[in-house]
């Protein structure tokens, strides 16, 4: 695990780099959200990224989190101001952990999910602002709304927006935007076109009137945040360029 000195200076860095896209842009970079992914970390190291002042912590699994909060609230008091983000997708029988222990997700992409996550947030009395993941290059993952071809299939569209429709309708889990990945490992270009054409369906939402708000975008990692804040990213969610390298 890193030292708090290297730890401050790679948070300068990533700033620096965040500022930087944001000016390119024309826009103010402190509309940008800093999620720092701590996935396979452990609760020390969010005890010591909170000690420099990070206060927004990225999980892709709910069972992980589950036990990574306690800790950091153990250690920092339940008053912490941290925002816990789970950016990974939650299977059915783990949406309990997750309307426990996130106060926002990113990667809801099948509405079998929230409903779960609706009946367990009503039990536990809390809200879950939601992101829905959309998959527009097809290649990335298997997860997230099919909307490959979103600009000419009314299929995939109307699919998202009945999606849109029903989740707003739940309680506890308000649409807060679209997330999405780009492709492993594919060229400057295509990542663009992808963060450009998912920031072309929240426009069009709210042209549509299908949203009543712009929507919030989470998009970019270390690879490529940059790129996504100069497509209009509002949430990067970044691990590797802050706390180097996972072991496993
Ligand atoms: C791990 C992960 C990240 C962060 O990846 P880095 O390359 O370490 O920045 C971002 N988003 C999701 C969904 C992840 O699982």
């Amino acid at each position: 695990m890193l030292e708090l000195t290297e730890l401050r200076d790679r948070r300068d860095a990533v700033m620096e780099r965040i500022a930087g896209a944001a000016a390119r842009a024309g826009r103010d970079a402190a509309e940008i959200t800093l999620v720092a992914v701590t996935k396979t970390w452990p609760a020390e190291l969010v005890i010591a990224a909170h000690a420099i002042g990070l206060r927004h912590f990225g999980e892709n699994r709910p069972e992980e989190l589950a036990v990574k909060r306690p800790i950091v609230e153990t250690a920092l008091g339940v008053d912490n101001g941290i925002t816990w983000h789970l950016i990974g997708p939650v299977q059915s029988r783990k949406s309990d952990l997750a309307a426990a222990h996130a106060d926002v997700f990113h990667a809801l992409d099948r509405s079998k999910i929230a409903h779960r996550l609706s009946n367990d947030l009503v039990r536990f009395g809390r809200t879950l602002p939601s992101f829905i993941e959309v998959n527009v290059s097809g290649e990335a993952t298997k997860h997230g709304f099919n909307l490959v071809n979103w600009e000419n299939d009314a299929t995939q569209r109307n699919s998202l927006r009945t999606m849109i429709r029903k989740t707003a309708e739940l309680p506890g889990l308000p649409v807060m935007g679209l997330m999405t990945m780009a492709p492993w490992d594919a060229e400057r270009d295509l990542i663009r076109s992808v963060f450009h054409r998912t920031r072309g369906i929240a426009d069009w939402l709210l042209a549509e009137g299908d949203v009543s708000h712009a929507l919030y975008l989470s998009m970019g990692m270390t690879d490529d945040f940059e790129i996504a804040i100069e497509e209009g990213a509002t949430h990067v969610r970044v691990g590797r360029a802050l706390f180097g390298e996972r072991e496993k």
